[in-house]
């Protein structure tokens, strides 16, 4: 080779300083490039751990390969640990066959497939959650996606209630209706009976004071619903007042005992009252129309739901220095266990096929529930079927 010319020489520095400005070029090109690469390997290992959504990379069996931070949070350990143990260790025992189902059909199907399953730590409150997964590329794996669904869960679990509890009020509403129909159709055709029987200028003077007791009567039963309905109204819309006044308690049982003695007695049973405090202590600070009310619904209630023995009205302070406990005991047909708490609503009336034709519009225990709880007392009822019922209320004084 000969040696080159001096101005091939410069041509060729020339080219190579060509050359290099282009490398450099390239390599600022490349470098960009990297860092792009960087920042874009940093945005999205960020967006895969911080995402709110919990991924989770899994093998055929459910091992944990990958997960990222919210995925760990949820099972509550670090990620470190996680790697390895099986998803499925955390799902609860009664939707792991939903669980492995959801990943048998992943791997078989190779098509994307949803479940919902709870998962279960210790120490924490279960999770309702919905799991998404689709097979990787090459087959070995599974990507997961689980979403927290424990506040829907809860709403709709709410919103199912309301609805019963809507259906249940609409459903008493009805039943009310059409008992308050008959309630009212029954002792009107009494009255419009009686008065047309009445007509007849042949009657015997028994006869006619018979008919004329028939229609009394039925005024009287009519006038009572007519009552309760318009206290229940008041107690609903807030319209019932209290009226505190010095209050002998004695005489109010006594009085109660004397108004329903007869009534007792012609049905072949008797009534007795158990005053609880001495004539001077007797006198406590509270509505009286109330308690009146209270006992009396509950004392009617006694009559109604017993044909024998002996009824019993009284109180006691039970040893106690700022309330009263009073007390209806009867030996009738008693309350059903699953009925004693519901029994206190209104228009509830126990569905006893037996008892149906009982007159009531499932308004007394309402009423005498809202007059006590407005006094500050509790109401509740220890009953057995076929033996009798005792309801209790109490009363806190001044
Ligand atoms: P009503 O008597 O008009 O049906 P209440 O609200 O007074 O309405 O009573 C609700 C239900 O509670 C009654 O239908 C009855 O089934 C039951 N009940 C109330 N008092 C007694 C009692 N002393 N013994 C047995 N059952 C009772």
């Amino acid at each position: 080779e000969r040696p080159l010319s001096e101005p091939e020489t410069l041509k060729l520095i020339h080219e190579l300083e060509v050359h290099q400005i282009e490398l450099e070029l390239i390599n600022e090109e490349l470098m960009q490039a990297r860092s792009a690469a960087q920042e874009a390997a940093e945005k999205y290992t960020e967006l895969y751990d911080f995402a709110p959504s919990c991924y989770f990379t899994l093998s055929k069996g459910g091992e944990i390969i990958e997960l990222n931070l919210s995925g760990a949070k949820m099972l509550g350990k670090e990620r470190a640990h996680l790697k390895t143990s099986r998803l499925g260790f955390f799902v609860s025992n009664d939707t792991k066959p939903t669980f492995n189902l959801f990943l048998e059909k992943i791997f078989n199907n190779k098509t994307k497939e949803s479940c919902e399953v709870t998962l279960s730590q210790k120490g924490n409150l279960p999770m309702a959650v919905h799991l998404t997964g689709i097979i990787t590329e090459n087959e070995e794996h599974c990507f997961v996606t689980i979403v927290d669904i424990t506040a829907h869960k809860q709403a709709e679990h709410e919103l199912i209630k309301a609805k019963e509890h809507a259906e249940e009020s609409d459903h008493l509403k009805s039943a009310f209706l059409a008992n308050m129909s008959h309630e009212i159709r029954t002792p009107m055709n009494g009255i419009l009976g009686f008065a047309d029987l009445l007509k007849n200028p042949k009657l015997t003077g028994e006869k006619q004071q018979n008919y004329i007791s028939i229609i009394e009567k039925s005024g009287v039963r009519m006038l009572n619903i007519l009552n309760d309905i318009i206290s229940i109204s008041k107690v609903e819309s807030g319209q019932m007042k209290i009226s505190i006044s010095e209050t002998n308690i004695n005489e109010q049982i006594e009085y109660i005992y004397t108004f329903f003695k007869a009534e007792v007695e012609r049905k072949g049973m008797q009534l007795s009252c158990n005053i609880g405090l001495p004539a001077k202590e007797a006198v406590i600070r509270t509505d009286r129309e109330k308690i009146y009310s209270i006992l009396t619904n509950l004392v009617k209630n006694a009559i109604k739901y017993s044909d024998k023995g002996t009824i019993e009205i009284g109180y006691n302070s039970a040893g106690s220095s700022t309330e009263l406990t009073f007390y209806v005991k009867d030996t009738g047909i008693g309350i059903p266990p699953d009925k004693t708490e519901t029994i206190f609503n209104r228009f509830v009336r126990s569905d006893k096929a037996d008892i149906k034709a009982i007159q009531g519009a499932g308004l007394g225990l309402s009423i005498a529930k809202a007059y006590v709880e407005m006094l500050g007392g509790k109401i509740w009822v220890e009953s057995e079927e076929g033996k009798g019922s005792t309801f209790f209320f109490t009363i806190p004084f001044n």
